[in-house]
């Protein structure tokens, strides 16, 4: 970001992702469109998006602690706190970490998730992930692509549907990151319980939102060729890699972390 650019137009006519997320959340940063949506949800579409948010934590968490040192996140969304960043500098704090979000309302708040470490670094772009190679060129600026990166595209790939090529752009990002980076990926499931599935997508919907949920065959697909990390790709809370026990609880979002071979 530069200074002195103006401030980014956030429609408030029209729900956002970003914004129904963070009404989820229990955030502040939404407008009565976004509330509007998220009130019709059903309300597990809240644990869904608690335990995504948990998952991102205990994922970051893991991947500090596994020597990765440079962190690609795509979809963002509107900074809560812990953010990614603060997550793996605590551990790591040379970590440098690029976030990428095309809601204009996320390049409003960016300020926060520009707060680094003296020894690491943050940066913002806003870009679509539909843009891969943007993405990539900025990202370049910052990380350097001949040590491992961990990409992390969470709760994003379900607003990409299958017209829009998901699993091309996926790849196209994973191809060029090194052997011993990471992708982890959440994704709203669409065959754990449909009925629900199907309301949240019809809702969304109705206020101009797209989604592709999908089964566990078809997230899957977004880790072939690479090599999922245990437990696999399961739901948000049943992924664990501490000392804490996995809780049964039940979840329509499907979670996994692969290493890139
Ligand atoms: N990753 C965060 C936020 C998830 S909400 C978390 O898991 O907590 C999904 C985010 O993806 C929103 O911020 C939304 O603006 C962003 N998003 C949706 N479609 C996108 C696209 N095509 N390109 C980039 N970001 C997108």
């Amino acid at each position: 970001m530069t200074a002195g650019t103006p401030k980014p137009q956030v429609d408030t006519g029209k729900p956002h992702p970003a914004r129904v997320y963070d009404w989820l959340l229990g955030g502040k940063d939404h407008y009565e469109v976004d509330r509007l949506v998220g009130e019709r949800l059903p309300p597990e579409s809240k644990d869904g998006a608690r335990q995504n948010r948990a998952f991102m934590h205990r994922a970051a968490a893991w991947l500090s602690g596994t020597g990765v040192t440079q962190f690609l996140d795509i979809g963002t969304g509107i900074p809560t706190e812990p953010n990614l960043h603060q997550i793996v500098q605590a551990s790591v704090p040379a970590a440098r970490v690029v976030y990428a979000d095309n809601d204009p309302i996320v390049l409003r708040h960016a300020e926060a998730l520009l707060v680094s470490t003296p020894t690491g670094s943050t940066d913002y772009i806003q870009a679509d992930v539909r843009d891969p190679q943007e993405i990539l060129r900025h990202a370049r600026t910052t990380l350097d692509f001949d040590r491992p990166i961990a990409l992390s595209l969470i709760a994003l790939m379900h607003f990409v549907p299958d017209d829009q090529a998901p699993y091309d752009i996926v790849s196209s990002l994973v191809d060029v990151l090194p052997s011993g980076s990471y992708l982890v990926l959440s994704h709203a499931a669409s065959d754990i319980v449909p009925e629900l599935s199907d309301k949240v997508v019809a809702e969304y919907a109705k206020g101009g939102i797209r989604l592709g949920f999908r089964t566990h065959a078809g997230v899957s697909r977004f880790f072939d060729g690479l090599e999922l990390i245990d437990p696999g790709l399961v739901t948000a809370p049943a992924w664990f890699k501490d000392t804490d026990a996995p809780t049964a609880e039940m979840s329509g979002i499907y979670a996994g972390v692969a290493r890139i071979p």
